[in-house]
């Protein structure tokens, strides 16, 4: 990997629009307030509303891309724009043989929900469920690979009476299923739920979701997505930042890494390092934990579990501790990874991490004499830095 010894950290003229919630006081205090700024100012904005007790609802990008309202589809922001490999070079991913759009909205297949369960412990926030269809009787056969997303369309219309409009979510299932029978796919979905003029706003999807019953229909488009691929090499080494359900790739690969009858299936025996950053409120919020932290029981060579439970932990400056701040402890090492040409970073969740994960890398890359922000679009044109965050 070629790599800059320029010392100057390059400005980035992005906009991004944070949406808060909970800023002032009294009547106030829950309504809705919007920040414009550019990208070096982000960081310091939202450290700011922290301090201030305000909740960040989304951050959007300057084209308005990333907001997550009831009656929008939460699709995923549009990456940064993708700089192809040079055509001499294999594609780090491959992206053979990876489907798309085998179901369109206009013509979506009809899956059958098998099961519906709550991923929370008692005491958690919220509502995050594992929501399973059944793909059996398609033609073609609905099928998908770790790191794609499909899309619902739920039942019902929308405030103009128009059929509601798909949303998009990150498969958490390998391409076998949670049964390994090849016919399922898993979603894991958290209901939006947020105040409005003293109102409680449901998300038109994810409740949708989230209330469904086992043998219920559900309209089903897709797979998309080549963003969040896993590259073919079992020697690779992939270090994933999660936030909420931005869990859900995270856990089709290591699934596809360590879970036993999925490895059996799979032919595909990672020998590679894993490293996950997991950001959830509180430790009845953290999803799949039992799974991650089996694997890492079993392999503990091979992964590392760490995380940012934000209303438990704190981190150095006494604020909530985000993935950010793990990443920021652990940046030389994270850095270290990077340097390594087999080295993977996959983002997934929320927006606002990127700002500091960028901040603590650019810190890392400077202890180097290197300059992240040449660094970083050639590890995305390198196809090894892999972002889908809202
Ligand atoms: P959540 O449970 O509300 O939050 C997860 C954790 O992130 C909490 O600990 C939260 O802390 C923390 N957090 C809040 N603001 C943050 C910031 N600026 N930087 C870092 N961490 C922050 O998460 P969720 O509702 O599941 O939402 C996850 C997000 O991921 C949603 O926006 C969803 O749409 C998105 N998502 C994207 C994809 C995709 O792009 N493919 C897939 C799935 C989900 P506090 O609440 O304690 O402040």
């Amino acid at each position: 990997m070629r790599v800059s010894t320029g010392r100057a950290i390059q400005s980035d003229s992005r906009m991004f629009t944070v949406v808060v919630e909970g800023l002032g006081i009294g009547r106030q205090r829950q309504a809705e307030r919007r920040f414009t700024v550019p990208f070096n100012q982000l960081q310091g904005l939202m450290q700011s509303i922290a301090q201030q007790g305000g909740r960040i609802r989304a951050v959007l990008g300057a084209d308005g891309a990333g907001g997550d309202t009831p009656a929008a589809a939460p699709a995923p922001a549009a990456p940064a724009p993708k700089v192809k490999a040079a055509p001499s070079k294999p594609a780090a991913v491959s992206h053979a043989d990876v489907p798309v759009n085998l179901y369109k909205p206009k013509d979506p297949f009809i899956g059958t929900v098998t099961e519906n369960y709550s991923l929370l412990a008692d005491g958690a926030i919220g509502r995050v469920n594992h929501i399973t269809f059944d793909l059996k009787g398609g033609d073609p056969q609905l099928h998908y690979v770790e790191g794609q997303s499909i899309g619902i369309i739920p039942d019902g219309t929308d405030a103009n009476g128009k059929p509601n409009k798909l949303r998009l979510y990150s498969i958490a299932s390998t391409r076998h299923g949670d049964n390994l029978a090849g016919d399922t796919v898993s979603l894991c979905v958290r209901q939006l739920q947020y105040e409005k003029d003293g109102e409680t706003i449901n998300g038109v999807c994810s409740t949708f979701l989230c209330d469904i019953e086992p043998g219920a229909k559900v309209k089903i488009t897709g797979p998309v997505g080549k963003e969040m691929l896993l590259p073919a090499d079992e020697d690779a080494n992939v270090i994933m930042l999660a936030t909420g359900t931005g869990i859900a790739p995270m856990r089709t690969y290591l699934r596809r890494m360590f879970e036993p009858a999925e490895r059996e299936k799979n032919g595909w025996t990672f020998k590679g390092k894993a490293w996950l950053f997991m950001g959830a409120p509180t430790t009845a919020n953290l999803l799949y934990d039992d799974d991650f932290n089996r694997y890492q029981e079993q392999y503990p060579d091979n992964f590392r579990y760490t995380k940012a439970i934000s209303r438990e932990q704190q981190n150095a400056s006494g604020g909530r501790m985000y993935i950010q701040d793990r990443v920021s402890e652990n940046a030389e090492e994270i850095f270290s990874w990077i340097e390594n040409p087999k080295t993977h970073v996959y983002m997934c969740g929320l927006r606002g991490m990127e700002p500091g994960i960028d901040e603590a890398m650019a810190t890392a890359a400077a202890a180097k004499n290197l300059n992240w922000s040449e660094l970083r679009p050639q590890l995305k044109k390198a196809e090894r830095w892999h972002v889908e965050t809202y």
